[in-house]
């Protein structure tokens, strides 16, 4: 059986792997990234593109604590869970319903607001160094509130977020209107981050990380991990085709996926994860001039290179069953909802989105 020595083995070339190869890279280690997929094709590749600096709210709260049941009853919702992985997901849901209550929320955004405060203008910096900037868009993003009800509600979220430090202008239908003029009218109204950046293309910008963190000295391996085990002074990592990599350190940023190695050396890590969909629109960016989140609904709209994508929708059930057709129906009929000339989508997606039960990473 071949065996290797290496210095540091990061595990998943998604945004977090390869940024992390790259740094490490720099720092005058010696990386090698294993993936059985192309760099970024996980959930780097398919989400909605925004730099959510703005988004600090946990997804467990008050209110959604009080709507659970039915939400997760309701399979036409926002927030859905498979019935097949119900008693699977029994434990994370206990902690995820404790992690909504009110204290915990609240010190839950503290903490989102903490690590996201920067990320825009670290993204700026990271951007310009890999020669991505093209790909930075800085129109912000905006959330639109249909009925007169949720924008109330949305106002409140909206002080709690200022509390933060999150910039935010309430808008009034016909400030909306101005803002995104190809919107149907609403009742509600809207929020806009106008420091808010997002991303063209999320897919090619992971590939630029990719190519600087290659022309750094990293090398990537298409392989997967499928056993890890620590020793006295390195690990040990078994991959798909049999081949055992010794390490010096480890780096697990297989995103959802990283479970079954972090349990394999004692980190019990309560990861979860949330599947994620999108629908795309060939030659339907001009819709909207910025991501559009229908609050609502829980879905972004949003203006990628040559194409619309209509992501969102939060499922629990695990990396294994297939897309479900419920979900990405739902997402179809709310776009209708908005365009309804949108009826036959380019091309659908899932994916699957690391979660925590109190949602920020590395606070639990
Ligand atoms: C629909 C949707 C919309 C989203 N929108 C946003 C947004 O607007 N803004 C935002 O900030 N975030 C958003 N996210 C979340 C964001 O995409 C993820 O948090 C982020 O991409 C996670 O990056 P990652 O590198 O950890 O994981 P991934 O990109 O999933 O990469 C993990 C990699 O690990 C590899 N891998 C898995 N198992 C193994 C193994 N055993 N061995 C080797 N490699 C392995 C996979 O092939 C994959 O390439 C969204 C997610 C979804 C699903």
């Amino acid at each position: 059986m071949q065996v290797l020595e290496e210095d540091v083995v990061v595990v998943g070339a998604g945004v977090v792997g390869l940024a992390s190869a790259l740094a490490l890279q720099r720092l005058g280690r010696s990386v090698v990234v294993i993936d059985p997929n192309p760099p970024g094709s996980g959930a780097s590749y398919g989400n909605a593109g925004t730099i959510a600096d703005f988004a600090i709210a946990p997804v467990g709260s008050p209110a959604l604590l009080k709507r659970l049941p039915s939400l997760l009853l309701d399979r036409q919702g926002p927030f859905s869970i498979r019935k097949g992985a119900l008693a699977a997901l029994l434990p994370w849901l206990a902690q995820f319903a404790w992690q909504s209550l009110a204290r915990q929320s609240q010190d839950n955004m503290r903490a989102i607001a903490a690590l996201t405060g920067d990320a825009g203008a670290r993204w700026q910096r990271f951007a310009a160094d890999i020669q991505a900037s093209h790909l930075i868009q800085n129109k912000g993003c905006l959330y639109v509130f249909k009925s007169d009800a949720s924008y109330q509600a949305g106002r409140r979220d909206m002080t709690r977020r200022q509390g933060f430090g999150v910039n935010v202008e309430l808008l009034n239908p016909g400030e909306l209107a101005q803002l995104e003029p190809h919107l149907p009218q609403v009742e509600g109204g809207g929020a806009f981050f106008p420091d808010a950046l997002s991303v063209s293309d999320p897919g090619d910008l992971v590939g630029l990380i990719a190519s600087s963190a290659q022309a750094a000295g990293v090398e990537i391996i298409p392989e997967s991990a499928s056993r890890m085990s620590p020793q006295k002074r390195q690990v040990v990592l078994e991959l798909g085709n049999g081949v055992r990599i010794k390490a010096r350190q480890v780096v697990i940023a297989a995103g959802a996926h990283s479970k079954f190695l972090a349990d394999q050396v004692g980190d019990l890590v309560p990861l979860e994860t949330e599947r994620g969909y999108h629908l795309e629109f060939d030659g339907e960016s001009g819709r909207v001039l910025r991501p559009v989140c229908v609050a609502e609904s829980g879905f972004y709209m949003s203006p990628m290179a040559g194409r619309l994508r209509v992501a969102g929708t939060v499922e629990l059930g695990g990396v294994k069953a297939p897309p479900s057709p419920d979900r990405l129906a739902f997402l179809s009929r709310r776009v209708g909802d908005i365009f309804p000339e949108l009826t036959t989508a380019s091309r659908s997606w899932l994916g699957f989105r690391p979660s925590l039960p109190d949602s920020p990473p590395g606070h639990f």
